[in-house]
């Protein structure tokens, strides 16, 4: 959490025109600059920077926002992450608010972690460019299999000498210390005592996380005979959890976010190759099958998963299940079949660039279809086969969230299966509806965890004092009782899970949406608990709860006014009234923790939107009513006010159910 007046002062600092720059080669037109958009495909500039405003714009998609917007819509960084960003780069300290001894040290450990890796990457890359047997070995390895040295410096590869202790003992005279040396799995312990390296004698592959730091490796040998395992990876650890991380996106997301598109692979030479025939939108699994923490971190980038099959049955009929999982995720799958024999390494050395982009282009099927095709393939004219294909396929169909589309393919598959769309409609409902009542309350998390709408970017700024007390104070009093509490659980960019708390989320959303409460009392408590609420050390207070402990600081305020306005918040009838407030009184009672308080204070949250757009929405039509001439600019925000209010209130619809 960064405080108000930083986020002000490295805003300030931000000079917009060096943050794009970085990413984007800027011309300078007059006072502005303009470049080719990097957000969508385009011959001639329309994206334009206005250092004197501090903000971007592209005239061709409509994208714009001010440094921080640029760096999380470029870079995918979350809003603290890309204040962090400009920070650093501006030479601003940030401070952050105070965390428990506990997570200091966790995070310590983990930053240890973080830094004995990168020393580790750096180690094994200076051994392949710089000793004889790197050289010799691990070197021209990579150039028998053709890999070009930009690949070899971009996938940062390297190369752990054939010594058994070469890197650890390095690292040890270098400083490091053995524990994360061990909880790396870099090195491994022996019982005398003594470290050993995990990939002596190996080439090395990093796993970058998306924010660019090396949190583990892969090794491949270069031994033939058979006993020795052809790869080996990291372990799990606190800093790599294998589910959580795709292998190539750091490289990638950038080309996946533009195309719109991410082909899925299946390990690190694949990636490799295809980046290096110039297509760049391609990540891995790495040797396990696909996750749902994996498929949501596509999900980032876009919602279009291209699979390519190397031509081995059993291997895809072993991987269409993970096939299943994308597509409950409501993403477009098609997959692409490589001639016999070949996987998209050995392809990708065969054919150029140009022969690959066409095959791909030709090759890419429906998902469905192909795998209606392969089973019926198998299933020739055995009609229970036949009838097994077709459970099979409609399995496949009932997972998928969207209506619309699942009716398209009941009607395509009813057609290659010759079975009546009718019958297929039916039982995918059954299908469905068995599903549901299982997962229940899976379901029902899900979408309440859903994240409500923003509401600020479609008010415009002459709208201003939209006075909502009643909401305002509701995410107060959230804050203030129920601030410390878990809300749910997040995987922050390194891949490893974060609890998120109920004051930092409310904090964060409004922040993130550029809302400030317009009740000066409530503001300023706001403000204070969060300046509270970080000198707050948990070991000194151990008999009382955070929660306590700030109530008592705003009940016994020096500033009567405070006081008693929390005193009121605290005890006011209206909130119980409210039918709002009641959800977290079922909390206490009930089991269902977690999902009953991020009802509450997501719809709260939304509550109070909804209740600044509609305000807003009312204050544009008193404008537009005045107003001799029709503006168009007026109509045009105010149909924007209405589709925002529509989605709010849809939003809030789903929420209560
Ligand atoms: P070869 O030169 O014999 O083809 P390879 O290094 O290309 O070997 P394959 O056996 O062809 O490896 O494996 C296919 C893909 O799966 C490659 O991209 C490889 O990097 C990856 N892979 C194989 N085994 C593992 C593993 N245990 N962990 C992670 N990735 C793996
Ligand atoms: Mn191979």
């Amino acid at each position: 959490m960064i405080d108000q007046a930083t986020v002000s002062r490295i805003m300030e600092a931000a000079n917009i025109a060096d943050i794009v720059g970085e990413f984007v080669t800027l011309r300078k037109r007059g006072v502005n600059y303009v470049a080719c958009c990097p957000f969508h495909d385009e011959k001639t500039p329309s994206f334009s920077v206005s250092p004197s405003k501090g903000i971007f714009k592209c005239f061709g998609c409509g994208k714009a926002g001010n440094a921080a917007s640029f760096l999380m819509e470029h870079e995918r960084l979350s809003y603290v992450d890309a204040l962090k960003y400009i920070a650093k780069k501006y030479g601003i300290p940030v401070e952050e608010k105070e965390l428990t001894p506990e997570q200091i040290r966790l995070n310590n450990d983990r930053e240890s972690m973080m830094v004995v890796s990168a020393y580790a990457s750096k180690f094994f890359i200076d051994a392949l460019h710089h000793s004889e047997e790197g050289k010799a070995i691990g070197m021209s390895y990579f150039k028998e299999r053709g890999f070009t040295k930009t690949v070899v410096e971009k996938f940062q590869l390297g190369y752990s000498p054939a010594k058994r202790s070469s890197f650890s003992d390095a690292a040890i005279a270098a400083g490091y210390k053995s524990e994360f040396l061990e909880r790396t799995g870099l090195s491994i312990k022996r019982d005398d005592g003594a470290l050993f390296d995990r990939f002596a004698g190996r080439v090395i592959f990093p796993v970058i996380s998306l924010s660019g730091r090396v949190i583990a490796f892969g090794g491949r040998t270069l031994q033939t005979d058979k006993k020795t395992a052809k790869y080996i990876n990291s372990p799990e650890s606190d800093i790599y959890q294998k589910r959580n991380n795709l292998y190539g996106l750091f490289l990638a997301k950038q080309a996946i976010s533009k195309t719109d598109k991410c082909y899925l692979v299946e390990g690190y030479t694949d990636v490799i190759s295809m980046y290096q025939a110039g297509i760049e939108n391609v990540v891995a699994s790495s040797g396990t099958s696909l996750t749902e923490e994996q498929i949501k971190l596509i999900k980032r980038f876009t919602q279009n998963v291209t699979v390519l099959f190397d031509g081995d049955a059993a291997g895809i009929k072993a991987s269409l299940r993970g096939i299943d999982m994308l597509l409950s995720q409501g993403m477009n799958i098609k997959v692409a079949l490589l001639p016999d024999g070949e996987d998209p390494d050995s392809f990708a050395r065969k054919n150029n660039a140009e022969q690959f982009h066409s095959f791909l282009d030709t090759a890419e099927q429906d998902f469905l279809s192909f795998k209606i095709k392969l089973l019926l393939g198998e299933a020739k004219n055995d009609p229970l086969k036949k009838a097994e294909v077709v459970h099979e396929v409609v399995r496949s169909i009932a997972v998928i969230p969207d209506r619309i589309t699942r009716s398209i393919y009941a009607a395509e598959c009813s057609k290659a299966l010759e079975v009546e769309e009718g019958v297929l409609l039916a039982e995918i409902a059954n299908i469905r509806k068995e599903k549901l009542t299982a997962e229940k309350v899976e379901t029902n998390r899900e979408r309440e965890l859903s994240e409500p709408p923003e509401a600020s970017p479609v008010i415009p700024s002459f709208v201003s004092n939209i006075f909502c007390n009643d909401q305002e104070k509701e995410l107060l009093m959230y804050v203030l009782k129920h601030g410390r509490e878990e809300l749910f659980k997040d995987v922050d960019q390194e891949g490893t899970e974060q609890i998120i708390h109920v004051d930092e989320y409310i904090i964060q959303d409004l922040v993130n949406d550029k809302l400030e409460l317009q009740n000066l009392q409530y503001r300023r408590i706001f403000e204070e608990y969060y300046r509270e609420m970080s000198k707050y050390n948990p070991q000194e207070n151990s008999a009382e709860s955070p929660e306590l402990i700030l109530l008592k600081y705003f009940i016994n305020h020096e500033d009567p006014a405070v006081a008693s306005t929390a005193a009121n918040l605290l005890t006011d009838p209206l909130m119980q009234g409210s039918g709002i407030y009641e959800i977290s009184k079922i909390w206490n009672a009930h089991a269902e923790v977690e999902i009953n308080m991020a009802k509450a204070v997501l719809k709260a949250i939304a509550t109070y939107k909804l209740k600044i757009v509609g305000m807003a929405r009312h204050k544009l039509s008193e404008r537009i009513k005045e107003e001799v001439n029709e503006s168009e600019e007026l109509l045009k925000n105010f149909s924007e006010l209405n589709e925002q209010y529509k989605l709010l209130a849809a939003y809030l619809e789903r929420v209560v159910c």
